[in-house]
């Protein structure tokens, strides 16, 4: 699409092709802008290396106008209930339906699938991103006009300076780091792990699980129709998952440790940061690649309405709401105090017998609980 008159004529930058820089490249493209997405990796995330897997009703409403919520539902597993079992005990349950809205509050998909899906949306306005293109580190003086250097994969080295740069390169954040922004915040010393598993027979993708123990946890959720990821507070889990069949293939594993942090402003000058450049939490309630998808969708809608300069205040309440939730909710799964642990197995099946109670967890895990987009003009 040829960019039309007026503020669609910027030049923007976008280093990063993870979810929440092709997704302010996607939402740029289809408001009439151009702009170019450089990514310093060979391509998209692996499919079998799924890192986010779901995707909550937010992100889906968020991306519908683009068309590719629609293959998003069609491609992704549905999650219908969430379990929560504390031994042989049942502590509660969750039906995914019961959120108001369109979607059911999440549903499972790789995220190298949904990278893969957002880029075909992308590639209908001409624009693929420039893999094994590096921003280079370096100070950027002029924020206003920012310059910056990127590395070809032949090595070559091109200037650039365009009107906007948005930085959407991760958690290492070369563009971050250009900005003189730090990224303050906390590592727990919790790990999660994590194992995706395929199965020979047919399974019941249909729910998620968390199994609380004393201490530690281990969570279920679907990856694909016949792939179950477990993931786990305790290194030695893989001995205590119940598998529900034969196993076909143990695909990948993976570990890490937790990180709070998040940079305030999210913007300086004509450089704004969206994603985990700008935010990092655990992953308690899924939530770090739909919270990048939606700095991006607002940026975008921003920059279009000639606002961008309101980004950083309409964004940090929302990140700072996410990252507060997350953290308590990942105290709550890896507390090893028996007192504690016996408390939260006593006391949150009592408050999620109450309609509110459930109500404000579902929306949550729906990702409603961040402002609604204006632009959007659906009921949530
Ligand atoms: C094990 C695990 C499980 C997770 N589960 C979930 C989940 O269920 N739900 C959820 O929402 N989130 C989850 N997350 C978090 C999610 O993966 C991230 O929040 C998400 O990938 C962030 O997207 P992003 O686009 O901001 O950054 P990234 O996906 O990190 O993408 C950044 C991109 O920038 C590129 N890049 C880096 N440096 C440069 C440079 N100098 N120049 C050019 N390009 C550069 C990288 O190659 C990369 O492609 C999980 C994370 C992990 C680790």
């Amino acid at each position: 699409m040829e960019p039309v008159a007026g503020k669609e004529r910027r030049s923007i930058l976008i280093a990063g092709a993870g979810p929440a820089g092709l997704t302010a490249a996607l939402e740029l493209a289809r408001r009439g802008f151009a702009p170019r997405i450089v990514d310093d990796s060979s391509g998209p995330t692996p499919v079998e290396e799924s890192r986010a897997l779901g995707v909550n009703a937010r992100t889906l409403t968020l991306l519908s106008p683009s068309g590719v919520a629609e293959r998003i539902v069609e491609a992704a597993q549905t999650i219908d209930r969430f379990r929560f079992h504390s031994g042989e005990k049942t502590l509660f349950e969750l039906d995914a339906r019961q959120v108001s809205g369109r979607f059911s509050a999440i549903r499972g998909l790789a995220q190298g699938h949904t990278e893969r899906l957002l880029m075909a949306a992308l590639a209908s306005y001409g624009i693929v991103p420039e893999w094994q293109t590096a921003i280079m580190a370096g100070e950027i003086a002029d924020l206003q006009r920012p310059e910056v250097t990127l590395r070809h994969p032949d090595g070559a080295m091109e200037t650039v300076r365009p009107d906007i740069l948005v930085g959407a390169d991760g958690a290492h954040s070369v563009v971050r780091k250009a900005i003189g922004a730090g990224f303050p915040g906390e590592a727990l010393e919790a790990y999660f792990y994590l194992v995706d598993f395929r199965y020979a027979e047919p399974i019941d993708t249909h729910f998620g699980e968390v199994s609380v123990l004393d201490p530690g946890m281990i969570g279920r959720l679907p990856v694909a129709s016949d792939v179950i990821r477990y993931i786990s507070t305790l290194e030695d889990f893989e001995s205590r998952i119940v598998h529900p069949a034969a196993i076909a293939e143990r695909i990948w594993a993976s570990q890490f440790r937790i990180h709070f942090r998040h940079v305030e402003p999210m913007a300086k000058g004509n450089v704004f940061l969206a994603g985990d450049a700008a935010h990092i939490h655990s992953p308690a309630g899924a939530r770090g690649m739909n919270l990048g998808i939606e700095d991006a969708c607002w940026l975008a809608w921003l920059i279009a309405e000639g606002r961008e300069q309101e980004y950083s205040a309409l964004r940090i309440p929302a990140v700072k709401q996410v990252l507060k939730q997350t953290y308590g909710l990942t105290r709550l799964i890896t507390m090893t105090n028996p007192l504690a642990i016996a408390a939260r197995n006593l006391f949150a099946p009592l408050l999620l017998r109450f309609g509110p109670m459930r109500r404000t967890l579902l929306r949550s895990i729906a990702g409603y609980d961040t402002p609604k987009p204006p632009w959007i003009d659906w009921a949530e």
